[in-house]
Formats: structure tokens, C-alpha cells, sequence
């Protein structure tokens, strides 16, 4: 179970798919990645190890991106198959989420979701969190507040990043009772489960605090609660070897 984000001028695809790599000593039991490129969003996800989905990508490539969220699965609501992997998607396949942790009240949102006539694909607790984020944007048209927004919502633990395919130049974290740190690079930004998924590139990081948003863009990251009120940001120096 890990995760990884990316805005930057590299290929984000390549970034995230290496920072899982760096993650895989964690467990888990599929893998996933989403895009933005050419004005919307492009996914791919596989029950099993990263491989089946790096042949899946050989099969079916994806564009590079400006900006990509990446996943790993360790399953507590849905078996391990493709379908459960992460990313979930919006029904119009504009916002794209991955999660770790359960989210307790996920069934009675599904329910209320199914109600304003959301489709919902998989068995998981977190497919719910792609439709709140496409309702709430389609009235705000802002990632973070989207999640400031569907955070409030939630019960349970939860780390979620989403990028969203109309702020190609963005990723939005979110974290409550599950780990989540900030990278922050030259011209890019990162985030991740854990620190080893992007000391390849910076050596700059913020430990995101308990009910904390992240904004990420290439020029620095914007820290809120889950009010929207400013956090304190304290960038700390990572400095034992990869
Ligand atoms: N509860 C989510 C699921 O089963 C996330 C699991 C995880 O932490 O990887 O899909």
C-alpha cells in the first residue's frame, strides 16, 4: 500500500512508476496509475505486481503527463482485481483518485450517490470519493477545495490524491490517520507514502499533519486544514541515503 504524486516537467508517468517501485517493500496486491495529458485523463490498473501493469502499459501506452497519481493496493473492501484497482474515476473520467485506508461510512454515500444517479464500478470503499470530488468540482471548479470539501465528509482513515483533468498542472493530497509526505522540488512537487519514492529527486520535504489538504503545483505547495484555514508548513531536510 503506497503512494505517489507528481507535477513537474519530467514525465510523470515515468516518476510515478518508479517512486511505486521504491514502495513495493510495503505489500500489496495491485497497482495503478492516472495521467493528465492532452486535456484529460488516462489511467491504467492491474491486480498483481507492478509488472502486469508496466506490461499492460507496453500493451496499451499512455502519454506522458504533466502531472500523475500512482498506486498500490493492499484490499480491505473489494477482492484484488482490476476493477478494485486504483485509480477510481469519476463517471465522466475527469477526476481520478487513489486512496489508502478504509473510509467507514463509504456505504451510506454509495447510496446517496446511486440516488443522484452515479454509477458506481467496483466494490470499494474509495470508488465514492471520485464521484464526491466530481460533484463538489463541477460547483467550485477547484481540486483542493473539492477535497477540503469531501474530506469533511469521510469517516475513517485515509490518505487520497487526486489530479483532476481540467488542473492539468495540479495534485491534491489529503491525509487523516494515514501517512503523507510532501516533496518539494525545482519546478516540481511531490508526494508520497513515504519519503524513499522521490529522494531521487529532491531532499526537501513537509510531513503533512493530521486533517491536512496539499496542493501541488510545479512553482511550490499550498497547506490547508480541512477548513480551508492556512497550515504551518515545516520543511525538513532528508538526509540518510537512498
Ligand atoms: N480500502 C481501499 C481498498 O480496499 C484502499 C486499500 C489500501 O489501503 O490500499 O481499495
Amino acid at each position: 500500500c503506497g503512494i505517489v504524486g507528481y507535477v513537474g516537467s519530467q514525465s510523470a508517468l515515468d516518476v510515478v512508476l518508479a517512486g511505486l517501485k521504491r514502495l513495493e517493500y510495503r505489500g500489496y496486491d495491485s497497482a495503478g496509475v492516472a495521467v493528465a495529458a492532452d486535456g484529460g485523463l488516462a489511467a491504467a490498473k492491474k491486480a498483481g505486481k507492478l509488472v502486469n501493469l508496466e506490461k499492460a502499459l507496453v500493451d496499451r501506452p499512455l502519454p506522458t503527463g504533466s502531472s500523475g497519481i500512482g498506486h498500490t493496493r493492499w484490499a480491505t473492501h473489494g477482492g484484488p482485481t482490476d476493477a478494485n484497482a486504483h485509480p477510481h474515476l469519476d463517471n465522466a473520467g475527469r477526476v481520478a483518485v487513489v486512496h489508502n485506508g478504509i473510509i467507514e461510512n463509504f456505504a451510506a454515500l454509495r447510496d446517496e450517490l446511486a440516488e443522484r444517479g452515479h454509477r458506481l464500478d467496483s466494490e470499494t470503499d474509495t470508488e465514492v470519493v471520485a464521484h464526491l470530488l466530481a460533484e463538489e468540482y463541477s460547483a467550485c471548479a477547484d481540486l483542493a477545495e473539492s477535497m477540503r470539501l469531501v474530506c469533511r465528509r469521510l469517516d475513517g482513515a485515509f490518505t487520497l490524491v487526486a489530479v483532476h483533468a481540467d488542473e492539468p498542472d495540479v495534485v491534491v493530497g489529503a491525509r487523516r490517520n494515514s501517512p503523507l509526505v510532501v516533496g518539494v522540488g525545482e519546478g516540481e512537487s511531490f508526494l508520497a507514502s513515504d519519503v524513499s519514492a522521490f529522494i531521487a529527486h529532491t531532499r526537501s520535504a513537509i510531513e503533512l499533519g493530521q486533517d491536512q489538504v496539499v496542493e501541488l503545483r510545479r512553482d511550490g505547495v499550498t497547506v490547508t486544514d480541512f477548513a480551508g484555514n492556512p497550515a504551518d508548513v515545516r520543511t525538513f531536510h532528508i538526509d540518510w541515503d537512498a
